[in-house]
């Protein structure tokens, strides 16, 4: 790594945060918080995920737990019946339905039933309401996760001209209505591109902060992105390797090429993935905070 290219690594703000989030939980009287994760099926990605986010809920003392739904036979009403059961559960502060879900389901249907205070994710139509809205919300992870990066590394986002090459209700759009927000962190002119979009490249090229989320490995290389600027890489892909785990995993991002060029970037893994993580913890705190007042 070039000493004038800072590497944003988001293993090491988790950490910071994880921390924070286990200290508040051990300060709690009473129960610790704890969080349900509903999985259909048993798709690999998934099954990782949940595994992860468990593993993080154990380590800070929140109480996680999982409850998997065979992908045959479970229908969409089933899936909606036990999340409205948790919302009356009050030994429950946080649900988290693991996407993807099958196609049979209607997976905003699904996340929309999940009451505003317990959505740790904050996908719900309330939550997002809200954040449009710049009323206090439960933000996305991911989104908020990207914010917190920035801060702790002090990007200034105030004037800067932000690109997302994304639309989803994951990363794109809540992220932009963050960016978007008047006040520290926010104030960024924001521009949100997709498939769609003509001549991505001039776009991404005008771009002071450029983050990459739609999933094509190692796409962007420095004829995408203007000398200078600060590269957030969302994105992960399960590349085939000859390893024990059969694949390696790579950002969005074509980080050798980045590497000596941008003023700072975020590695694949180690970069968004473990802000994600750290942020569904604080959120699942706050949920607690929420359903306890
Ligand atoms: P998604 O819903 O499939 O969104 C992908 C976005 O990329 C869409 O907006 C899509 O445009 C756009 N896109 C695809 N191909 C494009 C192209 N050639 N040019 C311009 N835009 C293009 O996926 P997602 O759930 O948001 O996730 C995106 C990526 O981020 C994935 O790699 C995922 O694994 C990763 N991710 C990482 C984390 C983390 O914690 N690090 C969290 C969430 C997601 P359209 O809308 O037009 O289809």
């Amino acid at each position: 790594m070039c000493a004038c290219c800072r590497l944003l690594s988001g293993k090491e703000v988790a950490c910071d945060l994880l921390l924070e989030v286990k200290e508040a939980v051990s300060k709690l009287s009473g129960r610790p918080p704890c969080v349900v994760f509903l999985r259909v099926g048993n798709a690999d990605a998934s099954v990782a995920y949940v595994n992860q986010k468990k593993k993080r809920a154990a380590e800070v003392g929140i109480r996680s737990l999982l409850k998997v739904f065979d992908s045959e036979t479970t229908t969409e009403q089933m899936l909606i019946d036990e999340v409205k059961r948790l919302n009356e559960d009050a030994s429950v502060d946080g649900i988290l339905v693991q996407a993807p879900l099958p196609d049979s389901m209607d997976f905003i249907k699904v996340i929309n039933t999940i009451a505003p205070e317990k959505d740790v994710d904050g996908f719900c139509s309330i939550n997002m309401g809200r954040l449009i809205q710049s009323e206090p919300a439960i933000s996305p992870c991911t989104p908020a996760g990207i914010i917190e990066l920035l801060k702790y590394y002090n990007v200034e986002t105030a004037g800067k001209h932000v690109v997302i090459v994304n639309r989803s209700l994951i990363v794109g759009k809540p992220l932009s209505a963050l960016l978007l927000r008047h006040g520290v962190l926010g104030d960024a002119t924001v521009t949100v591109c997709h498939s769609r979009t003509k001549d991505l490249r001039s776009i991404t090229q005008q771009a002071d902060i450029l983050i990459l989320a739609c999933g094509r490995p190692c796409c962007f290389d420095r004829f995408y992105v203007k000398k200078g600027a600060v590269v957030v890489d969302v994105g992960i892909s399960r590349v085939p390797a000859q390893n024990e785990r059969g694949y390696v995993l790579h950002g969005d991002a074509n980080f050798e090429d980045l590497k000596g060029y941008v003023a700072a970037i975020t590695p694949v893994p180690g970069g968004v993935g473990p802000m994600t993580v750290a942020m569904l913890m604080k959120n699942t705190l706050k949920a607690y905070h929420l359903c306890h007042h």
